[in-house]
């Protein structure tokens, strides 16, 4: 899958993407990072890119022009019409659902604001949605991007390998991971799970999706309401009901 990032500070790519896992992608060629300067393709003589808002008021603003000559850069260069993502905290917030559907995209174009963000005409002339990461303001897309790219990526057969296996991540089924434990078998007293050691695999499967279930009932209950459980997990939500009972009542008494 590509990735053509439009952007005022491409030497930030690939950054953290370049490592590990998604370093390892691109390296195999399963993902393409390509980082476009927006400044490249400004008209002005001293290669500006912003100006000051229309109105008045603090801060600048991206100008239609120069991202709009990036964009057509990268649209003349592939065969495929890609999506155009711009980040903004006013969008959709980002989620695992959102980064499945996107996952199945051949490539995306990203464009990260900065500033006070982009002319409000470039975003109505190209964007097809606007993402945000959070109920936050950063200083620009760039992160975001990183962030998307590196979540879309997890979902591409291959870049992820069964020992990392992302379909028992938090939010995949729409529930939250399980605990994990390796080495030493005791830790400052702490032992490991006895179920995890006892080689039996259906044992460890219920116990692993059971301790989901409660991290989900406990931390994240609007993800497990949102979700049609089946009848094992209908059977093991009320098993953990009945603990959480026993547990309020045991330190009442
Ligand atoms: N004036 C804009 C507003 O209030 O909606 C915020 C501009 S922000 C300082 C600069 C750029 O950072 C934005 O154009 C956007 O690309 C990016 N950005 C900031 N916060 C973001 C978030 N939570 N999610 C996605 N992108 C964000």
């Amino acid at each position: 899958m590509y990735f053509d990032i439009l952007t005022l500070f491409p030497e930030i790519f690939p950054g953290p993407l370049g490592h590990s896992i998604t370093g390892r992608a691109i390296e195999n060629g399963l993902l393409e990072i390509n980082a476009v300067d927006i400044r490249d393709f400004s008209q002005d003589k001293h290669n500006r890119v912003d100006d000051t808002p229309y109105g008045g008021g603090a801060g600048m603003v991206m100008q239609p022009g120069p991202i709009d000559r990036a964009y057509s850069s990268v649209t003349e260069s592939r065969h495929e019409e890609s999506k155009t993502i711009f980040f903004s905290p006013q969008g959709q917030q980002l989620d695992q659902p959102k980064v499945k559907e996107l996952a199945k995209e051949p490539g995306l174009i990203l464009l990260c604001g900065h500033y006070e963000g982009v002319d409000e005409r470039i975003r109505q002339e190209i964007v097809d949605e606007e993402i945000s990461i959070g109920d936050y303001v950063l200083t620009g897309g760039e992160l975001p991007a990183m962030v998307l790219i590196d979540a879309v990526s997890r979902m591409l057969p291959g870049v992820v390998g069964t020992s990392e296996s992302a379909e028992d991540d938090s939010f995949y089924h729409g529930l939250l991971d399980y605990p994990h434990y390796t080495r030493p078998r005791e830790y400052k007293g702490q032992e490991v799970p006895e179920v995890l050691l006892s080689g039996h695999h259906a044992r460890i499967d219920r116990w692993r999706k059971k301790q989901s279930i409660k991290r989900t009932l406990l931390r994240r209950p609007d993800l497990l309401a949102a979700r049609d459980l089946t009848e094992l997990e209908e059977e093991l939500l009320k098993e953990v009901k009945a603990e959480i009972e026993d547990d309020i009542k045991n330190a009442r008494s």
